[in-house]
């Protein structure tokens, strides 16, 4: 993979432009994917901005959202817009697959493909970009592009709104290890913008409906166990609690963060069923793997602190193998 500024020749006259990210996107992945779209429209080119899939209703205040293609509302458009790109942006995830139903185009297009992500081991199938476990998001990353092209100018209050957004949701405001010096630096530029902080969180914390309130309450009671001499927390979500309370799609977000809310917990899981697979998600505190783990058992990855992954095992199996993992492992 060539580094990211070698990119910059290519974006000398006007270009059209794809730009993607993973399926299920949270903040950083919208946050990075409409910032780089905002940045890219100024410099003179044309840019298409897809979805894998829906968005959160949290997200849809995002300045940009009316131009976002969904793939799965709108595959001949967004399929039209693959083939006429020149160039193609990959933001907020570093293997095809977690795109879900871009995996095979993705795959098979030919045009220069430029990655921007902060997971760890990417696949080698990059022609250009930075991959940078360390970064706080990939909205930080958009940023530093953004700022090594010479043109920190150029932001306006659109972007500053994006890229705010997904540094703020992945470190759990400015919470998480990664939020370095720098990130505060970035969040300190933005505001000197006149960014409305107050106003992002408000749009993506403060706009739960009454449903999601009561389904959470009814999850922590009913559906988390703890395992203090694991230092482990489990929530399991069958498909019927995922219709309770009239919770929808994305009311299950945040939800794995919970049990380390309790003192001595280090180690949170989230076992959910779908309609075609079961998914996991791992969040740690400290110095367990959940990577490691999440590739391991579960064939997934992610970050040191946050992972996930999936199995076509059927809920009930997995909750059991799961804590004979656990039993077998002993998290500290
Ligand atoms: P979440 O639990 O929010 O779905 O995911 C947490 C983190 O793990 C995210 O950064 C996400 O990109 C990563 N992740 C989630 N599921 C998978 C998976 O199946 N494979 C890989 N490689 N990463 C995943
Ligand atoms: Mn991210």
């Amino acid at each position: 993979m060539r580094p990211i500024q070698d990119v910059f020749p290519l974006l000398q006259a006007p270009k059209k432009i794809f730009i993607t990210t993973h399926h299920k996107p949270d903040g950083d992945a919208i946050g990075s994917m409409l910032g780089l779209y905002h940045y890219l429209t100024l410099k003179g080119h044309h840019v298409t901005p897809v979805s894998p899939g829906e968005l959160p209703d949290f997200l849809m205040w995002m300045p940009g959202v009316a131009q976002l293609l969904n793939y799965e509302a709108q595959p001949k458009e967004s399929l039209a817009a693959l083939a006429a790109a020149d160039l193609i942006f990959c933001l907020d995830f570093n293997d095809f697959s977690r795109t879900k139903h871009l995996t095979q185009q993705l795959a098979d297009a030919t045009q220069p493909k430029i990655l921007i992500d902060h997971h760890l081991f990417p696949k080698p199938v990059w022609d250009y970009g930075m991959s940078i476990p360390e970064k706080s998001s990939t909205c930080e990353m958009v940023y530093d592009f953004i700022n090594l092209n010479g043109d920190n100018h150029l932001i306006d209050l659109d972007m500053a709104a994006c890229l705010y957004t997904g540094v703020m949701t992945d470190t759990g405001s400015f919470k998480f290890p990664a939020t370095t010096a720098s990130v505060h630096t970035m969040a300190a530029d933005l505001k000197r913008l006149g960014l409305d902080h107050t106003r992002i969180h408000e749009e993506v914390y403060d706009s739960w409906s009454e449903g999601r309130m009561r389904f959470l309450g009814y999850v922590l009671i009913e559906k988390m166990e703890i395992f203090h001499k694991y230092n482990s927390g489990l929530i399991t979500l069958s498909r019927k609690d995922q219709n309770l309370f009239k919770a929808q799609s994305g009311d299950t977000e945040g939800l794995v963060n919970y049990p380390l809310s309790i003192s001595g917990i280090k180690f949170a899981t989230l076992i959910t069923e779908r309609s075609d697979e079961v998914k996991l998600s791992f969040r740690s505190k400290g110095n367990f793997d959940v990577s490691s783990f999440a590739r391991e058992y579960f064939d997934g990855g992610g970050h040191f602190n946050a992972s996930g992954g999936r199995t076509k095992t059927s809920f009930i199996d997995t909750i059991a193998y799961f804590k004979k993992i656990l039993s077998d492992i002993h998290p500290q």
